[in-house]
């Protein structure tokens, strides 16, 4: 038996034999040093052991390399209506930030926070639902409640959509909520803007500098691109495309790292760009890359006639990630409300995988303990007061879905 498999077996027993308090737990979580891209076997096992401890079914999605694995299970009746919680199970680098103790391990400073990477975005939610697991066991529900724990959020919301139709194919009932725990103070978000990340490269022509009316350079086209694209995003502002929920109220268009050229007197053969959109839910991600798409076509035959070779191509850098618009008057809303504590609803410029359950036909809110302020920073803390408020707030949960007329 491996040193490994001794430990395994060692937690199960601590597991099997102790109650948890809500911080043992998320000491444990914050232990694993899981990155987003990276393998999260170590965390999701260790869930995994601990659910099935409570004589839990769980089921594993792996990725197609096996290295990483989402999780889900239902607790309660096989019945429609139930509502799922969601969270992921990895964190953002440390690497250059300053921070004053252990980022991998829970560190209780006296002043009412716990320290660690992921202590708020967002290890402090699972906590919470594994802590109240034992109680939504022996509680009658009514209606059921899964965990849907996945990976590589960080990088990209990339393990959601097989998470989600994993959970559709399994369970011969449907679900009909989803919250979604990241980190918001306990106030419902009902809105998000959609996400794209994209890539655009530019194969223009090289040669001397002083022939940059015979050669096309692709610095000089990426250039216009790129005012294109900061066009685009002005020209939506003055259609007065405007959605007030958020914060920019408008899609914003964005280049944030450029490449190319080799030096002042050389024409650039190659250059590229990284840009991303940040859509409101009025505006179409995919439909303002179309119309970009287009542009560079148009721009192609024109350049083409100067150099032959003349491309332009935009690749996705991640797949859209699509926006939270969760009416007012959805079930979900009023059962938020209530269970919360907040009655003010809000809307977040982050991703999150929220859109990606609403789209898996989920009515879906992001609710959670802990302020996104703390998240992906140096010395990430969630305040223990806000722990307990995420308690409260399953607690309440598990009070409705057990009541006799939950819809
Ligand atoms: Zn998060």
């Amino acid at each position: 038996m491996s040193h490994n498999n001794i430990e395994n077996n060692l937690d199960k027993t601590i597991i099997k034999n102790i109650t948890m308090t809500v911080e043992d737990i998320l000491t444990k979580l914050v232990s694993f040093p899981v990155l987003g891209g990276e393998s999260n076997l170590s965390i999701i096992n260790w869930i995994k052991d601990y659910i099935e401890s409570h004589n839990v079914t769980v089921y594993m999605v792996p990725n197609e390399e096996g290295n990483k694995a989402s999780l889900h299970c239902r607790i309660g009746p096989a019945v429609d209506g139930g509502l799922i919680l969601s969270g992921h199970t990895d964190v953002v680098p440390v690497e250059g930030q300053d921070w004053d103790t252990n980022p991998f391990e829970l560190v209780d400073k006296g002043d009412g926070k716990l320290y660690g990477r992921g202590s708020c975005d967002m290890k402090g939610f699972l906590a919470t639902c594994l802590v109240m697991l034992p109680e939504m066991v022996k509680t009658n529900l009514i209606k059921p409640i899964y965990f849907a724990f996945s990976y590589d959020e960080e990088v990209g919301c990339l393990a959601a959509p097989d998470l989600i139709e994993h959970i559709k194919t399994t369970y011969t009932e449907t679900p009909k909520y989803a919250i979604i725990g990241e980190p918001t103070l306990m106030e419902p978000i009902v809105g998000q803007k959609g996400i794209y990340i994209l890539e655009t490269a530019v194969k223009g022509s090289a040669g001397h500098s002083s022939r940059i009316k015979q050669e096309v350079s692709a610095i000089h086209e990426s250039a216009r691109l790129i005012l294109w694209l900061e066009n685009k995003m002005n020209d939506l502002i003055d259609a007065g495309r405007m959605d007030n929920r958020f914060n920019p109220p408008h899609t914003s268009i964005h280049i944030g790292q450029f490449k190319g050229g080799i030096a002042p007197n050389v024409i650039a053969d190659k250059a590229s760009f990284f840009w991303d959109l940040r859509a409101i839910p009025m505006d179409d991600t995919k439909s303002i890359v179309a119309e970009f798409d287009a542009h560079c076509r148009t721009r192609e035959q024109e350049l083409k006639t100067i150099y032959p070779d003349f491309k332009i191509k935009t690749v996705e850098s991640h797949w859209p990630v699509p926006p939270l618009n969760t009416k007012e008057t959805d079930n979900v809303v009023s059962l938020i409300k209530k269970i919360s504590g907040h009655s003010k609803l809000n809307t977040v410029a982050y991703a999150s995988e929220a859109g990606q359950f609403k789209n898996g036909g989920f009515q879906s809110v992001i609710c959670g303990p802990g302020s996104i302020i703390q998240a992906h920073r140096a010395n990430e803390f969630i305040a223990k007061d806000e722990l307990k408020k995420g308690m409260e707030m399953i607690s309440k949960l598990i009070i409705e879905m057990s009541h006799p007329d939950f819809t």
